[in-house]
């Protein structure tokens, strides 16, 4: 078994960047458990299914095929870039608070990381629910403002920072408040975690930060 991460914070805080640096680094794969929620949503609005019902959700949720790599496939098809579309960002939080939604997308991450043996995971439940005991576990975070900012840069889709701001804002909020799994805040984070602040830094710098933790730690 190769060393298990879990990445987890607020959208924006520079997840992605560190687990794919991290992974590169450590010669193993890296799971975005976002991107699964966000091809369940993408696959809802196209394929017409009410976000309120619940179980039609649910239901769709677990019968379709999700291929998370450097590129979203679903049921075999290409959505790596409609899954970061705005109205997916404006769907994902309410599929994500679906209970049974969780349940089928929490099996299939544990069930990637037994196949690999290990991995970097990242997400919003993966150090407190997914992978309890996973050998590092990282809070990562960053002021709202460059959260907003960095993400605005990212997509280049048309939409101003504070709308960026705003929208992330509110499906910050959903995350932390729902009943299901929620997303900590950087003061109650899971037991044992790094809590890693992004602020101001580069990537590098912050992966420079958790390669000597795992030095001194690991
Ligand atoms: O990481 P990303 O911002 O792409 O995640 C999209 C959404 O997926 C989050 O806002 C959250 O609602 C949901 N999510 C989750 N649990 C995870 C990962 C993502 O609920 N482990």
């Amino acid at each position: 078994m190769s060393a298990v991460i879990a990445i987890d914070g607020p959208a924006g805080a520079g997840k992605s960047t560190l687990a794919r640096r991290l992974a590169d680094h450590l010669g193993v794969q890296r799971l975005d458990t976002g991107a699964m929620y966000r091809a369940v949503a993408w696959a809802a609005l196209e394929r017409g299914v009410d976000l309120d019902d619940q179980r039609a959700v649910a239901a769709l949720a677990a019968a379709i095929d999700i291929a998370v790599d450097t590129t979203v496939e679903v049921d075999g098809v290409d959505a790596t870039a409609a899954i970061r579309s705005p109205e997916v960002d404006a769907a994902v939080s309410h599929v994500a608070a679906n209970p049974a939604v969780r349940t089928e997308m929490v099996r299939r991450q544990r069930r990637w990381v037994m196949q690999r043996g290990g991995g970097v995971v990242e997400g919003r439940d993966i150090g407190t629910v997914v992978l309890p005991d996973a050998d590092l576990k990282i809070y990562l975070t960053a002021a709202p403002e460059e959260r907003a900012g960095r993400r605005a840069a990212e997509r280049q889709d048309g939409r101003t920072v504070p709308d960026v701001a705003a929208q992330m804002a509110r499906r910050d909020q959903l995350d932390s408040t729902r009943a299901v799994s929620p997303l900590p805040t950087a003061g109650q984070v899971a037991a044992g975690a790094l809590v890693v602040d992004s602020t101001g830094r580069t990537a590098d710098d912050v992966l420079q930060e958790v390669l000597g933790w795992l030095w001194t730690n690991g």
